[in-house]
């Protein structure tokens, strides 16, 4: 079997109202997403999504007339193009969904099956005051949901303090959470400076006084000294990775001691093929590997399978936070949204590849390239 074709196609909704990101300090009024479609000299068809595919053009002789299943080849030759250009990684995911339907299998058992589900904590992605904060968290648990991740951008971080307690508060026991700093994340036009070492210390003494189970991206995603150190003085785990953009990277901050979980998307680095050895390393050093997830349904559900698969991960993340970033709006490229059970899991089922079926006349009505 060969690869016959690569396509790639870029889609694009409106937000009314705007999503109002935590993360971003401007509202978002559209979400893009792109389409990776490699088919088979037999018909099959995989697909992928995630990265723009910046600098793929001109790439695709590389692949087209190869064994689609060589997926370490190809991965190989994805992170030279990765060197010298974008992050094409949707493609990795596209392949191992295509590497699915030729063996009939989900990719989940592909990487070894070892289970077919994970408990998935809700994501937030806005930020509110105490009591809506603490309603939000209340239909998160009555909707299936175990965990929650709430934001801390508030300015002040006291404030992100009061919300997280009324939620706990609200909540007892009854919710796992975690806490998301976003110090390492940045939007091209924000400028401010990170927490300090001293900053971020203040903060996880509070979050030790509240039981979060992970502190996430407290300080610059390079700071890996301070992280170490930070870790060294309080019990709350840090959790950090989820835009380190070498594989090599995720090494970096495994031998400096600077994590107790690792973050990386399979979506935005690595790709399936990638982060299943970095799974595989951060087990045999003790470290929680449980993906960022924030880009569409295909990027989740793709995460899951690896996760599922290869990891042991206590959680895995599933971006959701009503009205303002609702499935239909993640998962809009998708025919139906990739949801959790009634025991807030996400279970994987025996369909080849992916298990996700593309929603094709909303990709045509929302396409722009
Ligand atoms: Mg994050």
């Amino acid at each position: 079997m060969k690869i016959a074709a690569i396509e790639i196609s870029h889609h694009r909704i409106l937000l009314d109202p705007p999503f109002r990101a935590s993360w971003d300090t401007r509202p978002r009024t559209e979400f893009e997403a792109t389409v990776v479609r490699v088919t088979s000299d037999e018909g099959l068809v995989g697909v992928g999504s995630g990265d723009k595919m910046v600098g793929f053009e001109g790439h695709e002789h590389l692949f087209v007339g190869h064994d689609p299943l060589r997926l370490e080849r190809h991965a190989r030759v994805l992170d030279n193009i990765a060197f010298h250009y974008g992050r094409c990684w949707p493609l990795d995911l596209a392949l191992w969904d295509l590497a699915g339907k030729i063996a009939g299998l989900p990719v989940w058992k592909l990487l070894g099956g070892r289970s077919d589900r994970i408990s998935a904590y809700a994501s937030s992605g806005t930020l509110r005051g105490p009591d809506a904060l603490a309603d939000a968290a209340d239909a998160y648990s009555a909707r299936g949901f175990r965990a929650m991740k709430i934001r801390f951008h508030r300015g002040d971080w006291r404030d992100d303090i009061a919300a997280l307690a009324a939620v706990r508060a609200r909540l007892g026991d009854r919710l796992t959470l975690m806490v998301d700093c976003n110090q390492g994340w940045r939007m091209p036009w924000d400028t401010a400076a990170p927490w300090t070492l001293k900053d971020a210390l203040q903060v996880a003494r509070e979050l030790e006084r509240l039981d979060v189970y992970w502190m996430e991206e407290p300080l610059h995603r390079g700071d890996r000294a301070g992280m170490r150190r930070l870790r060294d003085r309080t019990d709350v785990r840090i959790a950090a990775g989820e835009m380190t953009r070498e594989l090599h990277e995720f090494r970096d901050l495994i031998d400096a001691g600077a994590v107790d979980i690792l973050q990386p998307d399979a979506a935005l680095v690595g790709g399936i093929t990638g982060l299943r050895c970095v799974a595989v390393m951060a087990e045999a050093h003790g470290i929680v590997f449980t993906p960022h997830t924030w880009t569409n349904g295909l990027g989740v559900a793709a995460n899951a399978h690896l996760t599922a698969g290869v990891a042991a991960a206590p959680f895995i993340e599933f971006p959701f936070d009503p009205p303002d970033w609702s499935l239909e709006r993640r998962d809009f490229l998708l025919e139906s949204p990739v949801d959790i059970d009634d025991n807030g899991d996400l279970v994987l089922s025996e369909a080849p590849g992916l298990g996700v079926t593309l929603d094709e006349e909303r990709l045509e009505a929302t396409r722009i390239g």
